[in-house]
């Protein structure tokens, strides 16, 4: 049959695909509705037809699914930010196993019973109990600020896929003191004349607040992105915010361009310190504006010990932190390594690193400003970086123990993965915020002599459609094979059965 825009449809759903959308088929013709949820009998309207697909939308849900709850936030369904509030935390989770899961099998080729054999589970986040998903959790928050149609000021979220800003102080994601942060600084606004940034004209000044708290140390940073080189009446403001507990770091950063980033390049104290201290475990970090920081420390901590406990570390070990941001997980590895070489392609966020490892003490660890396709290669073959040779290196770090990557979503390059392939350490330790990218180089990881030995999920974002994995892959060991005389194909498709 076709499907005709515009036409209404009853649909039973059954499937969530890997944005958070519901997916249900009539006669095999599959149609995505956001917002619906497997278990869902719904009505729905045609949206856009496809030769594959079709895009509907939600009108009214004749029978809920059993996995659906009550959100919390009222603003669930338009924000960009949580797609999957609306069902229940364990279904949530099992939605997330299911995704790498299936990307393994899929993009990954493992074979089913090896997958079954070193799948580790999911780390799930603990919720209070008058809560049925967990929230709160983030340590970092971003707001724009701009008009409503009234013409009143007003600062929230973008609506999914938009720049329209929807009015909304309190995101249950962030932290409470949020709320009476933006609500402090709108009333600044009111009070000074001070007009928000308007994307289409360029005019008005107040762009995006970034908010971040220590969940550790407790400590608060505000900094006011802007349109402008100074912030009239700047100590109203100050006033104002300092009264909120916590408050250690008011900053602005000028970004005067049309763009989509939202920080400046760089920023300027107003009030405080220019760095909060938190800390991860027992390591502790200085955080800048502009420093990339995990934002979700609970999680964070339990993912990278669980990247420690795979790594296997007794001290004596070698190991390369590919992707190494701030060097969080360097400095993780730092406390059982003999030496951590870490690799990033932020300058700031190397000086960071640096500033951290001393400030804990580490004499272990070293970093490299660079891309992590670049700088290894050129250290394997010529033992330089950027041309140079570098100092205080051990005769190991060719050959190290451990390699640990954590790259973004589009997953390591292939000149990353050959090389560290050549440098045959023990273990590899993949941490990966897309499994679709981690499936593909374990592919070619088990095709260039590893072995998949532990796959972990770990939910960082919860009410969200993303989960982090960590996984660990083996060296397969030549005697294994050699003294038996098989491949290694044939040798673990013995030892497997
Ligand atoms: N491991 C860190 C950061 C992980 S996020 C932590 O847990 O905090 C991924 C990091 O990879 C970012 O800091 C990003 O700047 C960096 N990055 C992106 N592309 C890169 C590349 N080609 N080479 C090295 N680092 C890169």
């Amino acid at each position: 049959m076709e499907y005709q825009k515009n036409q209404y449809i009853t649909l039973e759903v059954e499937d969530l695909g890997s944005e958070g959308e519901g997916i249900g088929k009539i006669d095999g013709y599959p149609f995505f509705v956001k917002d619906a949820l497997p278990g869902d009998i719904i009505r729905a309207k045609v949206m856009k037809t496809k030769k594959n697909m079709a895009f509907a939308r939600l009108e009214e849900i004749l029978t809920p699914s059993s996995t659906r709850i009550n959100p919390l936030c009222p603003h669930a369904r338009r924000c960009g930010g949580c797609q999957i509030m609306e069902l229940s935390y364990d279904a949530q989770l099992a939605f997330k196993e299911k995704k790498v899961k299936n990307n393994l099998l899929r993009i990954g080729g493992v074979p089913e019973d090896v997958l079954a054999r070193v799948y580790d589970g999911i780390i799930g986040m603990e919720s209070s109990a008058d809560e049925n998903v967990p929230v709160r959790y983030r340590n970092k928050a971003q707001f724009p600020f701009g008009k409503n149609k009234e013409g009143k000021n007003i600062c929230g979220f973008y609506a999914g896929h938009t720049h329209s800003i929807i009015a909304n102080t309190e995101c249950y994601l962030g932290v409470e003191e949020n709320e009476v942060i933006l609500e402090t600084i709108l009333s600044y606004m009111e009070k000074m004349h001070v007009e928000p940034y308007d994307e289409e004209t360029g005019k008005g000044l107040i762009r995006h607040a970034l908010l971040r708290k220590g969940f550790q140390s407790g400590e608060i940073m505000v900094c006011l992105v802007i349109n402008g080189k100074k912030l009239p009446g700047q100590q109203v403001l100050v006033d104002m915010l300092t009264k909120i507990p916590g408050m250690k770091s008011i900053s602005i950063s000028v970004n005067e361009k049309n763009t989509n980033v939202i920080m400046g390049e760089s920023y300027e104290v107003l009030w405080g310190e220019n760095v909060i201290t938190d800390s991860i475990g027992s390591v502790q970090f200085k955080i800048s504006p502009l420093s990339f920081y995990q934002v979700n420390p609970v999680q964070t901590r339990r993912l990278y010990e669980t990247a420690l406990s795979y790594a296997q570390l007794t001290g004596k070990e070698t190991v390369w932190d590919l992707y190494c941001g701030i060097g969080t997980i360097s400095l993780f590895l730092a406390q059982n390594a003999k030496k951590v070489y870490g690799v990033e392609i932020v300058p700031q966020a190397i000086e960071d690193a640096k500033q951290n490892a001393k400030l804990n003490g580490f004499t272990n660890a070293a970093f490299f400003v660079g891309k992590a396709e670049e700088v290894l290669p050129e250290f394997y073959e010529h033992g330089t970086v950027h041309g140079e040779l570098v100092e205080d290196v051990d005769a190991s770090a060719k050959s190290p123990d451990v390699i640990v990557v954590d790259p973004p979503r589009k997953g390591c390059d292939e000149a990353c993965l050959s090389t560290m392939v050549s440098m045959a350490p023990s273990r590899i330790v993949y941490v990966s915020c897309d499994s679709a990218t981690l499936a593909r180089d374990i592919k070619y990881l088990r095709e260039h002599g590893y072995e998949l030995e532990k796959v972990k999920a770990c939910d960082m974002f919860p009410n969200s459609v993303h989960v982090e994995s960590v996984v660990l892959l083996n060296k397969k060991k030549a005697t294994d094979f050699v003294e038996i005389g098989v491949d290694a194909e044939d040798y673990y498709s013995i030892k497997e059965k």
